[in-house]
């Protein structure tokens, strides 16, 4: 099959679809890769690296999407690439059609098959292509946290990991799941005095077994927030509830129990932010302040390091786009329920129920 890998051009989007490493597996199947020239700067990836992995540099964009078949990317396509679509081809990249009508009337009238990164799923009921991302922002978070705490930012002045003779700082994660155990990890790592609060015990006691002791779960209760914060200099906002925006966990007037100068994270920023003073941010503009206290806000953490967030991407990627290569999608998904997951449009039919209950479309 003939895969094509564009550039892309979503504005702060520096990610790249497939990987050279991807590239090399991908012809080893036989198959032939074209690469638009360029679409691995951003991630670390010269040119050079792709053909020695086999692929074909394509110089413009039409000329790539008017011969592949089936087509790898990271982002949604802009309007000027869905213009570029055609009948019968594959699309495979992270799509977010729920809140996207104009994407979705133009993947609809493109009559191309679109398979959807993140609702492809796994056999443990996780989201294999979602959880690197998840991953990346939740060890960033303590990361930017322990940042937006130094004095020239505003920040109270503490070192989250102390030194000998003065205590170290307290790191409050909210919702331990991928991003919350991920920013555990690192807060643990830098020396913090880490508090994991969840409403699933289950996962607090995966939590506490697998930290053995090196922090303390809670039971997220509005009684266990509300005293945590007191004591709390950074906090990490890292729930989800599934198809639900983001329940708001600490309201404005709580901010003024908190010690001035603390930080919050808000990782959940992307489905509206865990805080009620959350609002998202950019790379560029990363930190506002609400009553004395620090929000980092900003809704594509992983972007900030995107030569670890392709290659992680990339090895979430490979196993399903082979897939999808050697059998044909319509094989592929025949055989793999959890690739079926990710359906989303079928040669120019909508096929996600929840696409089409959000946008009143027939699926
Ligand atoms: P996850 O499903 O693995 O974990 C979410 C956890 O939240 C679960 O353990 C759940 O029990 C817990 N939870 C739900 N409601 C809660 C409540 N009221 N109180 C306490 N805990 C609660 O999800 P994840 O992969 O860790 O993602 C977390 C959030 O981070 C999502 O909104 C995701 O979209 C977002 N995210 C943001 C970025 C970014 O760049 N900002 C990057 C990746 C993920």
């Amino acid at each position: 099959m003939k895969i094509g890998c564009p550039k892309e051009i979503k504005p702060q989007e520096f990610r790249v679809g497939m990987t050279p490493d991807a590239v090399r597996e991908a012809v080893m199947h036989g198959h032939e890769v074209l690469v638009r020239s360029g679409a691995g700067i951003g991630s670390g990836f010269a040119d050079a690296d792709y053909t020695a992995a086999g692929a074909r540099l394509i110089a413009d964009a039409a000329s790539l999407y008017g011969e592949a078949e089936l087509i790898v990317k990271v982002k949604e396509p802009q309007p000027q690439e869905r213009a570029l679509l055609r009948r019968g081809q594959i699309l495979f990249a992270y799509l977010h059609l729920a809140p996207d009508p104009e994407q979705t009337k133009d993947l609809l009238a493109s009559g191309i098959t679109a398979i959807a990164y993140e609702t492809v799923t796994d056999s443990r009921g996780g989201l294999p292509l979602l959880a690197p991302m998840s991953e990346v922002a939740g060890r960033l978070a303590p990361q930017v946290g322990s940042w937006t705490l130094q004095k020239a930012n505003g920040g109270s002045g503490i070192l989250l990991g102390g030194v000998p003779g003065v205590s170290p700082g307290e790191v409050l994660i909210i919702g331990g799941g991928v991003v919350g155990a991920a920013a555990a990890r690192v807060a643990v790592g830098m020396g913090a005095t880490v508090t994991v609060l969840d409403r699933s015990l289950t996962r607090l006691s995966y939590l506490d077994d697998l930290f053995m002791g090196r922090l303390t779960t809670r039971y997220a209760t509005a009684a266990a927030v509300a005293e945590q914060l007191t004591r709390a200099d950074l906090v990490v906002g890292a729930v989800l509830v599934p198809g639900a925006a983001a329940p708001k966990l600490v309201t404005r007037a709580q901010l003024s129990t908190m010690k001035p100068g603390s930080a919050l994270v808000d990782v959940a920023i992307d489905q509206g932010g865990c805080f009620e003073t959350s609002r998202p941010t950019t790379h560029q503009d990363p930190i506002y302040e609400v009553d004395g206290i620090l929000h980092y806000c900003v809704a594509n953490m992983p972007g900030a390091v995107a030569r670890t967030s392709a290659r992680a991407l990339g090895n979430a990627t490979l196993p399903f786009l082979l897939a999808l290569a050697d059998k044909g999608w319509r094989q592929a998904i025949a055989d793999d329920a959890h690739l079926r997951a990710g359906l989303a449009v079928d040669d120019g039919r909508l096929t996600s129920p929840p696409v089409g209950a959000a946008l009143g479309l027939p699926a």
